[in-house]
């Protein structure tokens, strides 16, 4: 797979001000944060959106993520926080390689501001799209 910017720095060719590392994961500072903390965690395999990333790699992020926020959160004095983790052009993913963000939210002018437009959910259409989805599972 061709090398990404995040590769780079996994490796040590690009620096960063490195968090944690093992096997699978590496974690380090955002270059351009959000707020005070705004850390990356990023899978070793260089997989592009997170639905192309292996089960090995999913399970290795999901072990570390938790105890990665309780680190941004002690270090930073904050309680509220965000988890984000953007695929694809349209949502916002500027670096083709899977990560998640963690983003303190100190108060409102820091952090992630998120725009959400809820409808309800059209209960003709639900029963529909859900089976889909289960299709698409098993699939
Ligand atoms: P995304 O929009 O989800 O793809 O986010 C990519 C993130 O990578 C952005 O928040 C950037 O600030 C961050 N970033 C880009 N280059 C670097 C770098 N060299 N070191 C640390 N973070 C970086």
């Amino acid at each position: 797979m061709a090398e990404t910017l995040f590769s780079k720095i996994i490796s040590g060719q690009i620096p960063s001000f490195k968090i944690y590392e093992d096997d699978d994961v590496f974690s380090f500072l955002d270059i351009n944060p959000v707020a005070p903390g705004h850390t990356l965690v990023v899978p070793k395999e260089p997989a592009q959106t997170l639905d192309q990333l292996s089960e090995k790699s999913a399970a290795a992020l999901g072990r570390v993520l938790p105890k990665l926020c309780r680190a941004v959160m002690k270090a930073t004095g904050t309680r509220s926080y965000n988890v984000l983790q953007n695929n694809g052009i349209g949502a916002h993913q500027a670096v083709f390689h899977v990560h998640f963000h963690i983003i303190p939210k100190p108060d409102s002018e820091q952090g992630l501001g998120i725009k959400w437009p809820i409808k309800p959910l059209d209960p003709q259409t639900g029963p529909t799209l859900a089976s889909q989805i289960r299709e698409a599972l098993e699939s």
